[in-house]
């Protein structure tokens, strides 16, 4: 492996640094951040600053106005990104989006992505995926999915109940996955777009969760006789596990990316205030307990970075990368936990106000250790795959 950065994108990761830096950060206090993530009205207008810098959905395709960054050269503006959690808001590289983009790119027709992936890679839109269900249906063990689509002449009919869809709320379009029934047969799980908002995609309340960084924050959604036709299925019926993969592999390590230049800011605010700050006789830095857990936060950033990056360069390889991502995901964000734990405990108090961001980094790292599969389902397959083996 060759870890050296091309000049290129040492160029494109320093004016990121910039962007984030000199443009996104000042708005970290503004009102319209709100419990339930920035508002449109904030996206727009941090959008409007990415793309006048040329950092508009790096990620996407030239014709979609990107720039088709690599894996490994998401790695590195990502992080940048994260810099601020607003950062990938403004930068239109945040999920579901950027996700749900990578989908689209892959799995959509030409007329899909004309229709959807245009104006979503643009920013006109922003878009949710819905997966989860409330018990006893689909979270951790996808194969619970109660949704039903149902085939009618040539459109499908969606009945079924999700939660915890990051976005709904404000949405331009979502992508469903239900379980299909075709002349009475199941015959998997299959993906399906809608234009939002649309009768039949009724979203019920917002949930109030830990974490606030994302727009439209967690809706809980019902689908009544939600009606789309066949033109609307992305991939194949019955293909929806398996597209659920194309999209996953790739976008937990995404999240890696972007929480890891949280986890780094976090631990920047604490170093500077752990040199500033002086108690017993000296400072903070200088006191073993506090230096030890600030060096223990450039270990676990160090190997979160390398576990990000490799994975990044296996599916810059065209490998599948599927359980190096899952390694990937449980390294980081318990990593990146630890590091915005022990960043808020040499702060003091201090760390646990809102004067800081770094208790707002702290709550929203904590739901990683759950969404894109809890540590533990990532634990249990890799321990299935050992079971196998022997
Ligand atoms: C902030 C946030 C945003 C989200 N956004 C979205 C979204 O946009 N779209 C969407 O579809 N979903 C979303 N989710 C849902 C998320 O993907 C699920 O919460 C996750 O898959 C876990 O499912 P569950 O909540 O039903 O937990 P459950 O399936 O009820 O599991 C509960 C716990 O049981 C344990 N467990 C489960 N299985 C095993 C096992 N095999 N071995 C050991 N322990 C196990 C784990 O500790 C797990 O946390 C989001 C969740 C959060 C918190």
């Amino acid at each position: 492996m060759d870890f050296s950065i091309p000049a290129d994108l040492v160029s494109l990761r320093d004016r990121t640094r910039d962007f984030v830096r000199n443009q996104v950060i000042p708005f970290e206090n503004d009102p319209r951040r709100t419990a339930h993530g920035p508002t449109d009205d904030l996206r727009r207008e941090l959008n409007a600053l990415a793309r006048k810098a040329g950092l508009l959905a790096p990620q996407v395709e030239e014709r979609w106005g990107g720039l088709a960054l690599s894996h490994v050269g998401r790695a590195v503006v990502f992080e940048e990104a994260g810099y601020s959690m607003l950062g990938p808001i403004a930068m239109h590289c945040a999920a579901p989006d950027e996700g749900n983009m990578h989908l689209m790119g892959i799995v959509g027709t030409e007329a899909q992505q004309s229709r959807w992936l245009s104006r979503l890679a643009s920013a006109e839109i922003r878009s949710c995926f819905c997966m989860t269900e409330p018990a006893p249906g689909a979270g951790s063990d996808p194969g619970l999915l109660q949704s039903v689509a149902v085939r009618d002449g040539s459109d499908f009919v969606i009945n079924g109940h999700k939660w915890l869809i990051t976005g709904a709320d404000g949405a331009g379009m979502a992508i469903i996955m239900a379980r299909t029934l075709v002349d009475g047969s199941d015959v998997g799980a299959t993906m399906f777009m809608t234009d939002l908002p649309t009768p039949g995609f009724e979203i019920e309340r917002l949930l109030d969760s830990i974490d606030s960084s994302f727009c439209g924050g967690h809706a809980e959604v019902r689908f009544r006789d939600l009606r789309v036709p066949e033109s609307a299925v992305l991939g194949e019926v019955g293909g929806g596990f398996r597209y659920a993969q194309v999209r996953l592999v790739p976008a937990r390590l995404t999240h890696c990316m972007r929480w890891l230049g949280a986890a780094r800011r976090a631990h920047d605010i604490a170093v500077d205030y752990a040199n500033r700050r002086s108690a017993f006789g000296s400072r903070l830095i200088d006191h073993q307990g506090v230096g030890f857990a600030l060096a223990d936060n450039e270990i676990d950033l160090h190997s979160a970075r390398l576990s990000i990056w490799h994975t990044a360069w296996l599916l810059d390889q065209g490998q599948r990368g599927n359980r190096e991502s899952s390694m990937a995901k449980v390294l980081c964000s318990e990593a990146i936990y630890r590091v915005v734990d022990r960043s808020m405990q040499a702060m003091g108090g201090l760390g646990l106000t809102a004067d800081t961001e770094v208790s707002k980094i702290f709550r929203d790292v904590r739901a990683f250790r759950v969404y894109d599969g809890p540590s533990e389902v990532h634990r249990w397959s890799l321990a299935r795959r050992l079971g196998r083996s022997h």
